[in-house]
């Protein structure tokens, strides 16, 4: 799955790490391609990514896409930021269930025309930093921003 890519004219506040299995889901996404790990012995999708299937124990993994939309579970709206994500501050994220049937944490982009609600549908994407990318999610309806993102 493509996901919907917006530039975003900084740096990550604070990079994820990457390791040589990670890096595989990194590069996709800076592609804009939304992937995780499927067991070959169950055939369930995990998130993130793990080189273990959490279900079955295997050790027999392949990468495999994910789709873009979902329903957001919570949300919150951080003002008290911790010191490294404080000039982001206040900034949303929120739990998004994903219609694949994967939960998941990450930042929210807000928009004027849809505000954030328990049970609003979501769309992943990407936002692309200057130095790599990282997911969020934003409510699902037309393409319109919120002014500044
Ligand atoms: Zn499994």
């Amino acid at each position: 799955m493509t996901l919907t890519q917006l530039s975003v004219d900084a740096q990550r506040a604070y990079p994820p790490r990457m390791s040589t299995f990670t890096q595989t889901f990194w590069s996709a996404l800076a592609e804009g391609r939304w992937t995780t790990t499927r067991c070959k012995a169950c055939a369930r999708q995990t998130f993130p990514p793990k080189p273990v299937c959490p279900h079955c124990w295997s050790t027999e993994i392949e990468w495999s896409e994910l789709g873009a939309t979902g329903i957001l579970y919570s949300w919150t709206r951080i003002h008290a930021a911790p010191a490294v994500f404080a000039a982001e501050s206040p900034y949303a994220v929120g739990i998004v269930d994903l219609e694949d049937g994967i939960r998941l944490a990450c930042r929210l982009v807000e928009r004027d025309d849809l505000p954030l609600t328990v049970g609003q549908p979501v769309e992943m994407l990407v936002l692309q930093y200057g130095d790599g990318p990282l997911f969020a999610a934003r409510p699902r309806g037309n393409n319109q921003l919120k002014s500044g993102e």
